[in-house]
């Protein structure tokens, strides 16, 4: 499709005002009878205040939206990060309540068999499993919330067609066989622009009212930002969403790679902005540390090559447990914890989480799972099962 290289910003309304006003100043006309899948952000059960999610009332104002452009059908659908029942955090992430107002159907993606695509000249991937709901409806818009990545810098419209991956094929891209040598970007970045040459949103709306900063995509701080950013141009969408966080679109590899495999400009002179000045609505969002250890006194992190889902099990893990791990420390004074295919560096005696560290199982203990539950590392660590009457960390 010609992609209008249009970028509407809107701010300081509130959620639901913010995507009202980003849309009213595009041309919607061609929903005009067609069916519309909205893909928000919904990887875990959590409350809006977290910024883990699309917030429900962004979610709300696309409907409305849509709805006045005179679609015929619309649906709301999200295969959630990998252990996370999808409907119970549409419960949680109050997306429930948003579909039974508006009457719009959820899916459950990962409820649907999957379709195989084949990625021709995949620098990674040759085929990836895609949700089959996803190429049911006219038009795909993608609504994620404004985050950063530990690992892929920024999370936005284009990287949430992550969650159109079947199940464990979201896993599988933290996987994959380790291809510096040929490429110089994280093997990561490489799978998301594989991605992007085969599935892109035809509209994005980007919500900002309230992201996450620092350990994003699940341990970062929640981030009131209260701007929203929309376009039919994915990249234009994403090249100013990293602008109103503060961030340079050209420090974010998988952006870098999609602009050049898929002809699409990451000059952010090369949109045109609505409004014009939008400066007002730039905040400043802390990007991930590149040593996670600086957050936990006394406890050593090695992460290569993990994926989010691990990073966020390890992050619920210290939160609740980091003081009861004082006793496990090894002769530097330190607990060792790590995560990742990458990890081979850690000394002996280190706690390892998850399957894709077993390999590691002669230096210390190997947690199993994909990802395991915080609990399950707890017990690993201890040998008895937590408290149960202590509080359970979001
Ligand atoms: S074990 Fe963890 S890092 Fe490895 S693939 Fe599974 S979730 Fe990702």
């Amino acid at each position: 499709m010609m992609r209008e290289a249009i970028v509407s910003i809107a701010g300081k309304q509130g959620p639901i005002n913010n995507v009202r006003k980003a849309l009213a100043q595009l041309d919607l006309t061609c929903l005009k009878g067609k069916s519309i899948l909205v893909k928000p952000n919904i990887g875990r059960a959590a409350t809006v205040a977290r910024g883990y999610n699309t917030h429900p009332q962004a979610i709300a104002g696309v409907i409305e939206m849509v709805m006045q452009a005179g679609a015929k059908k619309i649906a709301i659908g999200e295969s959630p990060l990998v252990g996370i029942d999808t409907l119970e955090a549409f419960k949680k992430g109050g997306v429930t309540e948003v579909a039974e107002k508006y009457q719009v159907e959820l899916i459950d993606f990962d409820a649907h068999k999957p379709v195989r695509k084949e990625i021709t000249e995949g620098r990674v991937l040759e085929s990836t499993k895609i949700c089959s709901s996803v190429y049911e409806f006219d038009y795909l818009v993608s609504v994620p919330v404004s985050k950063t990545h530990m690992h892929t810098g920024v999370t936005l419209g284009i990287k949430n067609m992550k969650g159109c991956l079947y199940r464990h094929e979201k896993v599988r891209y933290h996987q994959l066989e380790y291809r510096n040598k040929i490429f110089p970007e994280k093997t990561l970045d490489s799978a998301i622009s594989d991605l992007a040459t085969i599935l892109m949103p035809d509209l994005t709306v980007i919500d900002g009212y309230i992201g996450m900063e620092g350990l994003g995509p699940s341990g970062g701080q929640a981030k009131r930002s209260d701007f929203c950013v929309a376009s039919w141009h994915p990249m234009g969408a994403d090249i100013y969403g990293c602008i109103l966080m503060g961030l340079d679109p050209q420090t974010i590899a998988h952006l870098r790679l999609i602009s050049e495999r898929c002809n699409m400009p990451l000059n952010p002179d090369a949109y045109t902005v609505i409004p014009e000045k939008y400066d007002k609505y730039i905040v400043s969002y802390c990007i991930p540390p590149t040593n996670i250890s600086v957050e936990f006194k006394n406890i050593q992190i090695y992460d290569n090559e993990s994926c989010s889902a691990c990073l966020s099990t390890l992050m619920l893990f210290l939160r609740r447990f980091k003081d009861d791990m004082s006793q496990y420390v090894l002769h530097d004074g330190k607990f060792h914890i790590a995560i990742g295919k990458g990890v081979s560096d850690a000394i002996e005696g280190t706690i390892f989480v998850g399957n894709c560290t077993k390999f590691m199982k002669d230096k210390g203990v190997v947690v199993k799972g994909c990802p395991p539950v915080p609990t399950r590392i707890y017990e690993a660590v201890t040998g008895r099962e937590p408290d149960e009457n202590e509080p359970e960390v979001e």
